[in-house]
């Protein structure tokens, strides 16, 4: 039977007056997961469903306040009529996963009532959606029918990072062109891997690297001009661009002093271990794109998608596939503003970004 627990999280560090952190358990399927709302001014929360072995229950409660929150920020700078929310399911995604239990956290989701909508996030695959989409609506990211919006979001997050990246590469190099740059990608997953693709295109060199040795063996067969580092070197190589696309938190005290980029822009969410993070590139002249402005390209395709699938346009124009990729291209835009504001007042950008996205949600 699935329980429900409203969690006090007021006494974590990361805990930002969030709306709502609810725990839900099934003995029957040995659901666990916790399900916060940070704010939902601009509309219902909405952030992926992230399915990771925390160590401790409390590492777990952190990931979801630090990630609720970065939702709230992504859909504000987005554009998106939506609130920020998050969801973590604690369990190895590769050996503890079952349709029962996702069907479990489906009715978790449900119990939300609509303040939390639910999509793919590390560890959860669009097969997962449809099996939760079978015990609740509040669900986004399903597998893309026939001239329908939306789909699996991570090749809308590998675009969107890369025109974010483009903007960065213009403010570190006063230039638009890959062509020759050197960017260094680290996780070749869903996005990593893709992003890998655009650059590839438009004739970057390549220095990648991954936990998983067969996604680096297929990166030097599709790749022209690739080289393959140590995930615990990656950071150090004498780079243009550092593109974080594996976990948070690889931004710290010790990679910085080693980072030789002169830009930082990728998908990860939560690269930086901390806003103290974000004066130290600073003061060492590293621009950093924030994550959550240049990693939207996935939440913008599954807003367009549930919206659409719901019959209700939020818009002042049509959804269609167009205008969907118009709204991505956008992060361009976005990040060049917040980056030119960044350099005129002499702050981090992230902090520019928080206090651009904070002027939309707390207005
Ligand atoms: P993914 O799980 O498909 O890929 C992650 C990749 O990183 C895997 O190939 C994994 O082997 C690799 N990896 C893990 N630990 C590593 C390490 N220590 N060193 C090097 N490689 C390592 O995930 P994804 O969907 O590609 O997402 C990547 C990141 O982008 C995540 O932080 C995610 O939260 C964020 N993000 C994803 C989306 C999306 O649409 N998928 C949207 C926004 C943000």
């Amino acid at each position: 039977m699935l329980i429900q627990k409203t969690i006090d999280a007021s006494g974590y560090d990361d805990f930002d007056g969030h709306e709502n952190i609810v725990y839900f358990e099934d003995d029957a399927t040995g659901l666990q997961a916790i399900i916060g709302v940070h704010n939902s001014n601009l509309g219902p929360s909405f952030g992926g469903c992230r399915i990771h072995n925390y160590v401790k229950f409390e590492d777990a409660i952190t990931d979801v306040l630090r990630l609720s929150k970065g939702m709230t920020y992504k859909s504000a700078m987005a554009g998106l009529p939506l609130g920020g929310g998050k969801a973590v399911i604690i369990a190895d995604a590769k050996t503890d996963k079952s349709v029962d239990k996702m069907r479990s956290f489906g009715d978790a989701v449900e119990a939300m009532a609509g303040s939390y909508i639910t999509a793919e996030d590390v560890g959860s695959t669009d097969a997962d959606m449809i099996t939760i989409s079978e015990v609740t609506s509040y669900v986004s990211g399903l597998p893309k029918k026939e001239n329908a919006l939306g789909g699996n979001p991570s090749p809308y997050t590998a675009k969107g990072v890369f025109y974010g990246m483009r903007a960065g590469l213009n403010s570190a190099l006063g230039t638009q062109s890959f062509d020759g740059v050197h960017v260094v990608v680290k996780g070749l997953g869903a996005v990593g891997y893709d992003l890998c693709r655009y650059l590839d295109k438009e004739g970057a060199k390549l220095t990648v690297t991954d936990i998983n040795q067969a996604v680096l063996r297929k990166a030097q067969e599709e790749f022209r001009n690739v080289t393959v580092v140590d995930p615990i070197s990656a950071h150090e190589v004498a780079c243009d661009i550092l593109a974080p696309c594996a976990l948070g938190g690889s931004i710290n005290p010790q990679t910085i002093p080693d980072i030789k980029a002169k830009l930082i822009a990728g998908a990860a969410n939560n690269q930086l271990q901390n806003k103290l993070q974000g004066q130290r590139l600073h003061d060492k002249g590293v621009i950093y794109a924030p994550d959550y402005v240049v990693n939207a390209g996935g939440i913008i395709a599954v807003g367009y998608e549930y919206f659409s699938y719901n019959g209700n346009n939020p818009f002042d124009h049509e959804m269609t596939q167009k205008t969907l990729t118009g709204h991505i291209s956008r992060i361009e835009g976005t990040t060049r503003d917040l980056l030119v504001r960044s350099k005129d007042d002499n702050q981090p950008a992230g902090d520019v970004a928080d206090r651009m996205a904070e002027e939309i949600f707390l207005k």
